[in-house]
Formats: C-alpha cells, structure tokens, sequence
C-alpha cells in the first residue's frame, strides 16, 4: 500500500492512537478531528493596475476549550482548505507540549506575495482581517507571522483591527514590530527552541555540541538562524541547502559567509557551482539532521538511509508516519515538529501577556522563560516515550492533546 503522505488524515491517526492511549473513547476523538471552526472568505483587493482582484482565504479554529485560539497566517499560492486544518491542529499540540493557555488556529490566503506590491500586500492584510473580524481578537484568536509574512504584514494587520475596534489591540496579533508591542527574541524563537531541544537531545546520546556535525535542510528564517546558532555554538554545519539545491563541506560551511550572501526567500545555494542535491544532503555522514524546510521529506524510500544519529523537525511534518518507525527502530532519536518548533508560539504567547500587562520584558528574560518551556516539554516527552516504549511523536502527541481533551470534558463537551 502506498504510503500516507496526507499531512491532515496522517495527524488525524496519530491524534486517534495518543486519546486512545490516554484513555478516551472514540467521542474525544470526534470531537478533535478536526477544527470546531472554519471560516472561508473572499477578499477583494484593488491591484495597482486598477483591477480587482479577489483571493480566498480561511481561518482555522481546531479546539478553543482551553483558552483562545492560536496560529500564523501564511500567504501561499499552495494554501488548502486541508492544510489549514492540519496546521491548526498541530497549533493545539504545540500549546499543550509547552503548556500556554491557548488551543490551535491557523489562517492563510492563496496568493504570491512574491509577485505582489508592498501596497497590494497591504490592502489584502487589511482585507483578511477585515473578512475575519468575527471570529478573531486578543481573547478569541489570536493570528502571527507563517509562511511569507513577517512583522509589517502583523503591523497592518494589527491596524486594521484597532481601526475597527476604535481602541488600540496589541494583543489582537503577535510578531509585530518592538515599537507595536512586538517581543524581544521573536524573530529568532523557532531557531532558538530548536537549538535548545538539539542540546537536551544531543546529552541523550552523550554528543558535544562543540564539534558535532550538523546538516540542516532549508536556510530560511528557522534554517538560517538555527545555522547560525550551531556554528557559533562551536557545531560544525557540513551540510545546508535551499529549494534549490545544498552545499556541502565536511570541514564546515563558513554560515557567516552564507548568511551574508542569501537573500530574503533564503536562497544562496544558486551562488555556488559545486551544489549536490537534497536527496544527497539528508543522507550525508552526520551526528544531528534538522530538516527546516518542507513537509514529506523523510519516507519509507529513505529513511533507511539516513546516517545521522538524531533527526530534529524544525520544519512542520517532514517526516512521514512509515519513516518515523523505521528511524525509531534503527535507533535514531527523532524529535518531532510539535515539540522541535514550539519556540515561535511560545514567545508569541510572551507577547500576548507583555501586551496584556503593558510592561515589556529584556531579551535575556525572555529567553530564561523560553529555555525553561522547552526544556520542561523535551524531558517530559522523552520521559513518557521511555516509559511507554513508544516514539518521540506519539508521546509528543499525548503531551500535547491531554490537556484539551481534559478541558473539553471539564466543559461537558464530551
Ligand atoms: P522560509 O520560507 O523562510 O524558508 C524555507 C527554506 O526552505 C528556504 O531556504 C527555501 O529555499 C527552502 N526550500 C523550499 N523548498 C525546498 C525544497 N523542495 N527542498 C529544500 N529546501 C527547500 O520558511 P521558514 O519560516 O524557515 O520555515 C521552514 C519550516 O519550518 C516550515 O515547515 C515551517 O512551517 C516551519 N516552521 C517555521 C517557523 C518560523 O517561525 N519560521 C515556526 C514553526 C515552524
């Protein structure tokens, strides 16, 4: 049989197999197969030909029994119906693997922002909140920067929803610009709790971080940074590459060099002519692989192939479910994207409560709270994988939904 590639019905089984776990008949499950919510709009913006063009955009609301919702919205040509609703689940994992008060959202528009003008990207953020008005805001769901946008598209956004509500709402958005409230330490989060999760996974199996050889797929905002971390930790990064290609040294990439010379897609490999390709790059000699790009990377084609020692998803399900049994029973300590990448809503929720309470926090206050969540999550997830003789993404995945499903039925949802 062909293997699932299905993020959305590949993280409906593993949600099925942990409440089954915990104890939950098959209601729970009912329940949080899929959001509770799910908003379709139709935004019409003015181009700057003078035509009107009009995209579609969603927001997902998985399950908001613990608190309001919470997720990014990303602007891509490749954005679903289904994809939202998988990532908006995946929200309500991560929130509950780092414990913060919130369930799972997501939103996105189909569109590029690539080929779009700052002041059409403008009036489409403020048409998406706009179009969402009744079903988002700072106690009901609570949106932040994915894939292709970034802190100007919250800080219009951000304005929009203000504009309406005639006060100023801070705390309506995150990763917004410091002097909108925005936090210390934002933009770097998702590398840097990856980067912590590296090291509690690196003493697991007795690794120095200093010396160690890394490769990381991808040298986007999550790759790039996280490359950079490595290398100053004293790791060697002999590997990293981009959509188009991956650069390989085994002596170690110079990433200064390579962060200066990337441009703001996170392409660089363009620029070199001895390139090998991803395929290769995932299977280099290594102690520590982060794939950090794109979904479905490693399968049951090649994860027998694969030599590193731990694999760390910084990137949202690059692992398939097949690949994921294949690498635990060759003994490879894979820790999973719900755990790996829960670093960016943590810090977001660091700007929620510093919008809330209107008292801002020093970077290195936000990084102590930052270490001491993932940390916490990585031990008690390792310790029930241990415990349970099970692997890394089903125990995340316990850790993750326990808590809602507790709250759901505390509410008599279920
Ligand atoms: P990005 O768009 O900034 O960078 C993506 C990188 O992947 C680029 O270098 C691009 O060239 C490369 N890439 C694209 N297609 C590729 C392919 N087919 N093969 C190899 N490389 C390819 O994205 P990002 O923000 O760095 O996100 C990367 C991953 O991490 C995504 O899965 C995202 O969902 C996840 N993630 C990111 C954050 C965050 O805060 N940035 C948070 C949580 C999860």
């Amino acid at each position: 049989m062909a293997e699932n590639l299905n993020l959305f019905t590949s993280t409906q089984e593993v949600i099925h197999e942990a409440l089954n776990k915990l104890g939950y008949d098959e209601a729970m499950y009912e329940l949080l197969k899929e959001p509770i919510r799910m908003l379709t709009v139709r935004i019409p913006v003015k181009m700057d030909d003078g035509t009107t063009k009009v995209f579609t955009g969603y927001r997902a609301q998985h399950n908001d029994a613990v608190g309001p919702t919470k997720g990014g919205v990303r602007f891509h040509p490749m954005v679903t119906e289904e994809e939202m609703k998988a990532l908006s689940m995946w929200m309500t994992l991560k929130a509950g693997i780092v414990d913060l008060p919130y369930g799972g959202g997501k939103g996105g528009v189909v569109c590029d922002p690539r080929e779009m003008s700052m002041g059409e990207l403008e009036r489409l953020s403020r048409g998406y909140v706009r179009a969402t008005k009744s079903v988002v805001g700072p106690t009901k769901d609570i949106p932040a920067p994915d894939v292709f946008t970034n802190a100007q598209i919250m800080a219009w956004m951000m304005d929009e929803y203000s504009q309406m509500d005639d006060f100023n709402s801070p705390g309506f958005i995150t990763g917004k610009p410091i002097v909108l409230g925005g936090s210390q330490g934002r933009d770097r989060a998702t590398a840097e709790g990856v980067t912590i999760v590296i090291g509690e996974a690196a003493k697991k199996r007795n690794i120095d971080i200093k010396g160690a050889r890394v490769v990381i797929q991808g040298f986007g905002n999550a790759g790039s940074f996280l490359a950079k971390f490595m290398s100053d930790l004293g790791a060697k990064v002999i590997g990293i590459s981009d959509a188009h290609g991956a650069l390989h040294d085994p002596n170690g990439l110079d990433i200064d060099y390579l962060l200066d010379r990337r441009d703001s897609f996170g392409t660089v490999t363009t620029l070199f002519e001895n390139t090998i390709s991803n395929t290769e790059l995932l299977e280099l000699d290594c102690d520590i692989l982060v794939p950090a790009a794109i979904e479905n990377q490693i399968t049951a084609d090649n994860a027998h192939k694969i030599k590193a020692n731990i694999v760390v998803e910084a990137a949202n399900g690059p692992t398939t479910a097949e690949a994921t049994k294949i690498l635990t029973e060759r003994g490879i300590l894979l820790v999973p994207d719900v755990l790996a990448s829960a670093g960016g809503v943590t810090v977001s929720y660091f700007e929620w409560v510093q919008n809330n309470q209107g008292y801002y926090w020093t970077e290195e206050e936000v990084r102590e709270k930052l270490y001491a969540k993932m940390i916490a999550a990585f031990d008690n997830i390792y310790t029930t994988a241990q415990n349970r003789n099970i692997d890394m993404r089903l125990a995340a995945y316990m850790v993750g939904v326990r808590r809602t499903a507790e709250a759901s039925r505390f509410r008599g949802w279920v």
